[in-house]
């Protein structure tokens, strides 16, 4: 087993960051912060810090899987991400108990975290996002 440590994100699927921004802002005060392009996933991401995680917007930018997200379901929640410790070990024990993953390995995802996904399939329909933040990111943020 490994450790999950928190809540890191709950990322919202929109079209426009920028009218989902001043949305938050105006319905929860909440403040955007590390306005991101994520080459590696083609999608733009916007930090809207809550307590000790965050809500996350994000837009495609190229990304297909959201653009047709977006298409069929329209706006909204899209994935919960959870903190964990050793994200390779962690992916190598759930791969080692079956459960289905879309990434086997961890990619680079936004803030130069570690991430990687696991399939909804095996999460009640939720998909759900392992991270292990870069501590030398952080460092310097
Ligand atoms: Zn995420």
């Amino acid at each position: 087993m490994f450790k999950v440590k928190k809540i890191d994100h709950i990322a919202i699927c929109v079209a426009d960051i920028d009218a989902a921004a001043a949305k938050y802002k105006e319905v929860l005060g909440l403040e955007g912060r590390e306005r991101e392009v994520v080459a590696s996933q083609r999608t733009e991401a916007l930090l809207l810090p809550l307590g000790e995680s965050s809500l996350e917007l994000i837009a495609p930018a190229g990304n297909e899987g959201l653009t047709k997200f977006l298409e069929k379901r329209g706006p909204g929640l899209h994935h919960i991400a959870v903190e964990v410790e050793g994200i390779e070990g962690a992916l190598a024990f759930l791969k080692g108990i079956g459960v289905p993953l879309i990434d086997e390995t961890p990619r680079k995802g936004a803030r130069g975290h570690k991430v990687a996904f696991v399939h909804p399939k095996a999460t009640g329909g939720v998909l759900v996002e392992l991270v292990e933040p870069d501590d030398s990111h952080a460092e310097h943020a």
